[in-house]
């Protein structure tokens, strides 16, 4: 037997080979490597009250796509001489059961900043240093360390992604290889009492496996993950010349973003490996784009809401929140249940919706016509209620990222400009004057001219009837008056902004109930 010991290597994102430094350090100097991943039933287990297919917390989409990647995981682990083992149960409970079973020394896992890891790490990592095991819990889910970057800032996060690229400066790690140097991982010992099992279909964790209409748009998985990057990356130029505010939200047959944000969201695909490929291509070319709105400015944004939700408490909530402005939103479960379902009359809302319902992704533009619509814009819904159903359907559906593009678009953190509100009428039009995009997602209006398509209410009930739609029988009417819900929102916002000035920030439930 060679000399070491056992570690456990503790898969929850992070599902790669490539750069994990936490599984290059269960692999030195040790006998047995158990690689493991907790599906804890809470996450996965289906809801059948929810909304839409999928569990309490996800949406179908998003749980197949963490199975598939898991496979891929496995397959990966299998060609280093290893394995994937699966086990069930609350996460926190089955590792330290693991811990114990398995005469484990050395824990290794991803350093994790969302709250729900933050408190799982700590009481995982408490049995650990009352045992006497070695836990190695490395950062590389993002560029940088978000509790350095705090630090390096005089203790509070940079509030904005300008003056957080400034405070984080180059990543010490630029240039070094971070593509894996594994060639082989210890094997895996014996499992012993304890019940581990492959990477279940979504049919074995009790869901319908429904055949799509239309193939996924996304395959989990680190390979999937990086065959993706080369081709994202293949057009040197277009990497180089990138520019986030001018790519098209209606573009659906090639969309105009990379789409990685699902691999990066599990770590199937390293942002900092990403970081170097995209540095790599910049040295080629002179005239390249910069931060924020280059390809590596949006890897800067991702770490910026990494830090800013760390380094703020209640970050998803209003209420405790101190950078979120206080604001008297409505509670209409009507209303945002016809956002949410697709059925608000407003053919460019309606079909941004059925996307996300159908692809679990849409372009960052069209994340912000939908949240302007529902928050500041249009209906004047709590930002919290649109997070959730966000949270539930996106494939990339990112804590931090989530709440921070949310607290910035119903302008209660970040930017402030509640004047300037998306029409859901010409800011499609602008990028598709034909409706091409509303004709694929809303097939109802497949037919109806393009004079009509973003506001198929003012089409005459002759050209209804041709276009086989009509409105109030087959497409809803608009649910509000664009003009007027707008007005009326800009003043609840400047009443509210007032508020929030004059109490400083100590905006009572009273003081909200008053603006009511
Ligand atoms: P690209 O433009 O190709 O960018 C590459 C990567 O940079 C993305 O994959 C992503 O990881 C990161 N990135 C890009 N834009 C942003 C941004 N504004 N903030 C932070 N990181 C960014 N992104 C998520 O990953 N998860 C979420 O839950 C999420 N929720 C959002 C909610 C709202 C209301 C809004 C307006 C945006 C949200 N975003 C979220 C940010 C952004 O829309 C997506 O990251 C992006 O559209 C993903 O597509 P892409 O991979 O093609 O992006």
């Amino acid at each position: 037997m060679p000399s070491g010991s056992n570690s456990l290597m503790w898969f929850r994102k992070g599902l790669r080979i490539h750069d994990n430094p936490s599984l290059e350090y269960a692999a030195k100097n040790s006998t047995q490597v158990y690689p493991v991943f907790v599906i804890d039933p809470h996450y996965m287990k289906p809801d059948p009250t929810a909304f839409s297919p999928g569990s309490k917390l996800a949406g179908l989409n998003r749980i197949r796509f963490l199975l598939e990647s898991l496979v891929d995981l496995d397959s990966s682990l299998k060609k280093l001489g290893s394995r994937l083992l699966v086990l069930h149960g609350d996460p926190g409970d089955v590792v330290i059961r693991c811990l114990k079973e398995w005469d484990i020394k050395k824990l290794c896992f991803e350093y994790d900043t969302d709250p729900y890891y933050q408190a799982l790490d700590a009481k995982v990592q408490s049995y650990a240093f009352e045992n006497s095991i070695e836990v190695f819990s490395p950062v590389s889910h993002t560029l940088f360390n978000p509790v350095e970057i705090i630090q390096k800032n005089g203790g509070n996060p940079p509030m904005n992604c300008l003056s957080f690229s400034k405070v984080a400066g180059e990543p010490h790690w630029l240039s070094s290889s971070l593509f894996t140097s594994l060639s082989m991982i210890p094997p895996v010992g014996d499992v012993r009492n304890l019940e581990v099992s492959d990477v279940p279909t979504v049919k074995q964790l009790g869901y319908e496996d429904t055949q799509e209409e239309e193939p996924p748009i996304f395959k989990g998985g680190e390979s999937e993950a990086l065959r993706r990057l080369k081709e994202s990356t293949k057009d040197k130029e277009w990497v180089a010349k990138f520019e986030k505010p001018n790519t098209d939200p209606s573009a659906f047959l090639r969309p105009a973003t990379t789409m990685l944000s699902p691999y990066l969201k599990f770590g199937c695909l390293s942002s900092r490996y990403m970081y170097q490929c995209i540095k790599e291509i910049e040295k080629e070319f002179k005239n390249h784009t910069s931060p924020p709105v280059s390809l590596l400015g949006q890897l800067f944004w991702r770490d910026f809401f990494y830090t800013v939700g760390f380094g703020t408490p209640n970050f998803d909530h209003m209420r405790g929140n101190k950078i979120c402005r206080q604001i008297p939103w409505n509670n209409d479960d009507e209303l945002l249940a016809a956002w949410r379902d697709a059925r608000t009359g407003f053919p460019w809302i309606d079909a941004i919706m059925v996307q996300l319902q159908k692809w679990g992704w849409i372009h960052h533009l069209a994340r912000h016509s939908v949240a302007c619509f529902l928050t500041r814009g249009d209906l004047f819904i709590h930002w919290e209620k649109g997070r959730d159903v966000f949270e539930r359907l996106l494939v990339d559906s990112d804590w931090a990222i989530n709440n921070g593009n949310w607290l910035w678009l119903s302008c209660s953190s970040f930017f402030y400009q509640y004047h300037r509100i998306y029409s859901p009428v010409s800011f499609g039009k602008k990028y598709d004057p034909t409706g091409a995009y509303i004709r694929h997602f809303l097939p109802v209006l497949k037919d109806m001219p393009k004079e009509y398509i973003y506001e198929p209410w003012t089409a005459p009930l002759s050209i209804q009837t041709k276009a086989n739609c009509i409105i109030g029988k087959d497409y809803p009417k608009p649910i509000i008056s664009h003009e007027t819900a707008s007005k009326e929102c800009k003043g609840r916002m400047a009443a509210a902004y007032e508020l929030n000035k004059e109490k400083n920030g100590m905006v009572s439930d009273e003081d909200l109930q008053n603006l009511r």
